[in-house]
């Protein structure tokens, strides 16, 4: 049969589900867009037609041709989505990233249906996006669309009621925004998971005056520090009680995170009954606590039990709640490798801790990864395709039921990352080629020189591995740091903040950095011949060459800083000390020029405040090794002053330190 739209076809649809009703509606819009007729929407049609079905749930998806026309047929709803989606990808279409510039329509004369049929289903059942800053949740339209066209079918939402919103939404953003995007996801079909470390904020702090026994005993003396007691009965009614009321201020989540305080030592409690409980079985108590308030209301939702920093090792005494799902979040990983590659030197101890938390819990594994956290990366994001995929195939090997991909940062894109449209397709598929995906994007997004885009990203990719790859003694450096007050004695350091480990670690990382300078020369190359070609995209192109621009000078900062601790480490006359300290401050002061331009000013401090611990890292090595005593003091005052003008608050450094 002839599969060429005319205006005699139609789309038939029999179902009155929303979600079905808006891939009707989708099929017809972009079909027009594409240059077909605006096809009617019926319940049954006469003449030829694309039929619309779906079952009662499921992302699963075929598409068929028959003797009338197509059948396109979801599990669900929301799989009859993914298969619109997917029809208009068989016919050109492409969203690489939200907005009209991730957008590609193939304009036609006529437009002909594919006759290949085709069945798909995703590898990883719950596949995430997670909007981890009022930057990005101010932007969540346009990333909810464009997370059903790239077929994720979830978004969650990370939350904080308390304190600086560093890496999370503030809930009352969340309040103010959801009336407008709850609609945007349930047309859709997407589901929604909410919340972030409040746990603290379900045990009120006022309450310590009056029963201190609540709270947790830390060195010898209870204290409203953090957490809590959780082998007091009390505590956990009182969690329930407000709970309960969490649970009803947001019906309109799927599955709840109410996480502990987020610190590397865990802050948990040290009483006489709960001595004997590891943090892990601290931290299950309240999860199980939680999921019984859960339980009276929702018996379908579910509450997650973070692992992550002390909790990673498996509860040996407690068993979880029915309700309770282990969220797997491997921080500190490599993301050098894979997370199942046992070549990684890093990565085995937490492929092994996953395999054991999964035994001790019982039930469904869902992971928490880092592809999109620019905290963790400095403001910048290598790219990522080699290990997503290879992660997703092991994730997929290991029956994990969900993968959530954190996007945080401290200011907002210039231009949105390849890792988001890298992570949504390899999480649906883990067998694409990342090199065809790659492609595909750079297609899109450089129309006339796609392969220098893609060169690009090969080269900003091999380029990360230098600083990516960790020693298990870089990677043990960041858990000494003892909690002092001092930034400059003991500024904050994050998982790529290695550069004190002793020889030969530190001098073999500066061997290795040494040869990033190549790659980035090459993608300095790349970005030419693509700016050469460019034309009506050339502010958006611009746009994503400065996100490559700060990308190029994070690993150059890092350069100089490794090069002058080596320098150090060996050392070096105070005057050589001098010229490399000076190196890496123009390497910083770069980064800030980088930020006055491109950094908008109400995101600005923020963005300052993470780059001052850069400044702070200089120090301690001016401090130590270059100094004289009465420098040292007036250094200290500098920096207290910049931190207190930064963040009204330089405790705001030490939320840092603890992730
Ligand atoms: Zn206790």
């Amino acid at each position: 049969m002839d599969l060429t739209l005319t205006p005699r076809w139609a789309i038939e649809l029999a179902s009155a589900h929303p979600v079905a009703r808006f891939a009707a509606e989708e099929l017809r819009r972009t079909l027009q867009r594409l240059g077909a007729p605006a096809l009617p929407i019926v319940t049954q049609a006469d003449g030829p037609r694309i039929v619309l079905r779906h079952g009662p749930g499921g992302d699963a998806f075929l598409r068929a041709t028959d003797h009338a026309g197509m059948l396109l047929r979801g599990d669900g709803p929301r799989g009859l989505l993914y298969a619109v989606y997917d029809l208009l990808e068989a016919l050109g279409c492409r969203w690489v990233v939200p907005g009209p510039a991730g957008e590609f329509l193939p304009r036609r004369e006529r437009v002909v249906l594919p006759a290949e049929g085709l069945a798909d289903r995703p590898a990883i059942a719950r596949r995430s996006l997670v909007l981890g800053h009022d930057l990005f949740l101010a932007d969540a339209e346009a990333w909810i669309a464009w997370a059903a066209q790239n077929r994720l079918n979830t978004i969650f939402v990370h939350t904080i009621g308390h304190g600086p919103a560093i890496g999370a939404c503030r809930l009352a953003t969340w309040r103010r925004r959801r009336r407008v995007l709850l609609p945007r996801l349930t047309e859709r079909g997407l589901d929604l998971e909410l919340g972030g470390h409040h746990l603290r904020d379900l045990l009120p702090r006022r309450l310590f005056t009056t029963q201190p026994d609540l709270f947790r005993v830390a060195d010898g003396y209870r204290t409203p520090d953090h957490n809590f007691c959780p082998s007091n009965p009390q505590s956990l009614a009182l969690l329930r009680q407000h709970a309960t009321a969490f649970f009803q201020t947001y019906p309109e989540a799927q599955v709840y995170h109410l996480w502990p305080d987020d610190l590397l030592s865990g802050g948990w409690c040290a009483c006489p009954s709960c001595a004997s409980l590891s943090p892990s079985d601290q931290s299950l108590l309240a999860a199980n606590a939680l999921a019984e308030a859960l339980a009276a209301l929702r018996p379908t939702a579910s509450v997650s039990f973070l692992a992550y920093h002390t909790t990673e090792a498996a509860p040996q005494v407690v068993r979880p709640h029915a309700q309770v799902e282990l969220l797997f979040a491997p921080r500190p990983r490599s993301y050098a490798q894979g997370l199942g590659d046992p070549q990684s030197r890093l990565n085995p101890v937490y492929a092994t801790q996953m395999a054991e938390q999964r035994a001790a819990m019982g039930g469904p594994v869902a992971v928490f990864d880092y592809y999109l956290d620019a905290i963790l990366f400095k403001s910048a994001l290598p790219p990522l395709a080699q290990v997503i995929a290879a992660d997703m195939r092991y994730y997929r090997s290991q029956g994990v039921a969900a993968v959530h991909a954190l996007m945080t940062g401290d200011r907002p894109w210039l231009a949105a990352p390849i890792n988001a449209y890298l992570f949504a397709r390899l999480a649906w598929n883990p067998e694409h080629d990342p090199a065809a995906l790659l492609a595909t994007y750079a297609e899109v997004r450089a129309p006339r020189s796609p392969a220098a885009l893609q060169r690009v990203y090969t080269t900003l990719e091999h380029a990360w591995q230098a600083v990516l790859d960790r020693s298990p003694a870089e990677a043990a450096l960041r858990r000494e740091v003892r909690n002092q007050r001092d930034p400059i004695l003991a500024p904050p350091l994050d998982v790529l903040d290695y550069m004190a480990a002793a020889r030969p670690d530190c001098e073999l990382r500066l061997e290795r950095m040494g040869r990033m300078q190549a790659d980035l020369l090459a993608g300095q190359a790349a970005w030419d011949a693509v700016m050469q070609s460019a034309f009506a995209d050339r502010a958006t192109l611009e746009a994503e060459r400065a996100e490559w621009e700060v990308a190029a000078g994070v690993l150059r900062f890092l350069l100089l800083r490794q090069q002058l601790y080596v320098m150090a480490a060996r050392g070096a006359e105070r005057v050589a000390l001098q010229q490399g300290l000076a190196a890496a401050q123009a390497g910083l002061d770069h980064l800030l020029a980088w930020a006055q331009t491109h950094v908008p000013a109400a995101a600005r401090p923020g963005h300052l405040l993470l780059r001052t611990i850069l400044q702070l890292h200089l120090d301690q090595l001016a401090d130590q090794h270059i100094a004289l005593p009465w420098q040292r003091a007036t250094l200290r005052a500098r920096r207290a002053l910049l931190l207190r003008n930064l963040a009204g608050d330089p405790r705001l450094v030490w939320e840092l330190v603890r992730r």
